[in-house]
């Protein structure tokens, strides 16, 4: 079985709990204004290009002759590889001691992460024979396979809120947030421990009314933690290298007392929240 990934991100701190080893699935379906992995968005590998680094040192005509791999200075990159499920344990092993001293663990990222059932959950079942700790990144937004496999499988659902709107969610991001509100239920009925993730973004997820919805959907289900994601604009230039347009390249990174303020009324909410800066 091969997995289509874009990156295993060793020693990560922000991403499902003690210090973690992120496997970044390739494959969204959906389309978030903000997203910060561009290259997350195709299923297949793709070439990416960072004009700042090269040196044209084999142009014919303006056009660059080399292949990508004798790119003396990686301005040229191919994004993304097809791995078994083997090679990607043989990297994620490599930290276990990190893991277990440190209750961290394995997390499935993307992308999104749903859109390689078979995949993930062969990587969950191989992590698991090695007693890790495991975690998921996803919309939810798509239909589950399996899903006591999943819920057994899977410690940790980091699950992202964005915009509750149904019409807007629908027309922004291609989400349907009632798939994305069932499959939690279905999850919750399964006893799986579920965090929600909340993008801060200024005008889309910040106003006070998709915050009141998000709220009132986790009193209806019992959900007691949220981390705040602040909107950052790291990913513009990832953008341009891959030669993608990107919809907020004049956005602000946003307002540190609104993402407190927010903090605060999930907190009077009595829900846990805390904010990550990545
Ligand atoms: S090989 Fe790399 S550095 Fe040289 S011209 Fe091509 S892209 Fe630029
Ligand atoms: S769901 Fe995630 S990966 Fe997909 S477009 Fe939105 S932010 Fe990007």
């Amino acid at each position: 079985m091969n997995a289509s990934i874009f990156n295993i991100q060793r020693y990560s701190l922000h991403d499902g709990g003690g210090i973690r080893s992120i496997v970044f699935f390739k494959g969204c379906p959906f389309r978030c204004p903000w997203c910060c992995n561009p290259e997350s968005l195709s299923v297949h590998p793709q070439l990416m290009f960072k004009k700042s680094l090269c040196i044209q040192c084999s142009l014919a005509n303006g056009v660059c002759t080399s292949a990508v791999e004798d790119c003396p200075t990686k301005a040229k990159s191919m994004i993304g590889e097809h791995k078994t499920i083997d090679e990607i344990m043989d990297v994620l092993i490599r930290d276990k001691v990190f893991y277990e001293t440190s209750n961290g663990g394995i997390t499935l990222s993307g992308g999104e992460v749903l859109l390689q059932q078979v995949a993930a959950l062969e990587l969950l079942s191989a992590c698991k024979k090695q007693n890790l700790h495991t975690a998921i990144e996803s919309t939810l937004a798509l239909d589950i396979e399996q899903i006591h496999a999943w819920a057994k499988l899977c410690d940790r659902f980091l699950i992202d809120l964005k915009i509750m709107n149904p019409q807007k969610a629908k027309e922004v991001l291609g989400i349907d947030i009632h798939k994305v509100k069932e499959n939690i239920k279905q999850l919750i009925h399964l006893n799986a421990e579920i965090i929600i993730r909340i993008p801060i973004v200024p005008t889309y997820t910040d106003s006070s009314e998709n915050i009141t919805g998000i709220i009132s959907f986790m009193h209806e289900v019992g959900l007691k933690e949220v981390h705040l994601l602040p909107y950052h604009n790291l990913g513009e230039s990832k953008y341009k290298s891959l030669n993608l347009s990107y919809s907020l390249y004049d956005a602000k990174p946003i307002n540190d007392k609104i993402v407190e303020d927010i903090r605060q009324t999930f907190i009077d909410a009595n829900i846990n929240a805390c904010i990550y800066g990545n």
